[in-house]
């Protein structure tokens, strides 16, 4: 009777999933933040966000003025917006941003949220 899977054959598979399962542990380490972008008069805040802790958030500038009327909410490590008082609203429509590389956009509020590999401290560029 022949083997389905030759001893080499299985040694493979598992060298292969040992590595995917590296990968995706690393891939879920480097997903725990998110930079949301303010563009205002002065220049543009850059705000690093932690995704590892789930809650509800608002965004103060500088000089600790609240950023055009927006909500944000972390969950389960994606981040979205959930209230928004730009026209049509469509980056409440956008959902979560829920893998590195995803991105919301709110134009009328000029405002970005990108989800990022690292976790960068700085919080101002002008
Ligand atoms: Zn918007």
């Amino acid at each position: 009777m022949k083997r389905l899977i030759k001893p080499k054959e299985a040694v493979l598979i598992l060298i292969v999933l040992a590595v995917l399962t590296v990968i995706i542990l690393l891939g879920n380490n480097s997903k725990g933040a998110a930079e949301i972008t303010v563009i205002t008069e002065t220049g543009a805040q850059v705000y690093s966000i932690d995704l590892r802790a789930d809650r509800r958030f608002v965004l103060e500038d500088l000089t600790g003025t609240r950023i055009p009327d927006m909500e944000f909410e972390v969950s389960g490590g994606d981040i979205r917006v959930t209230k928004s008082d730009c026209p049509g609203g469509d980056c409440v429509h956008q959902g979560f941003a829920s893998h590195t590389g995803g991105v919301i956009v709110c134009v009328p509020n000029r405002v970005t949220v990108r989800l990022t590999d690292t976790e960068n401290e700085y919080d101002a560029v002008v």
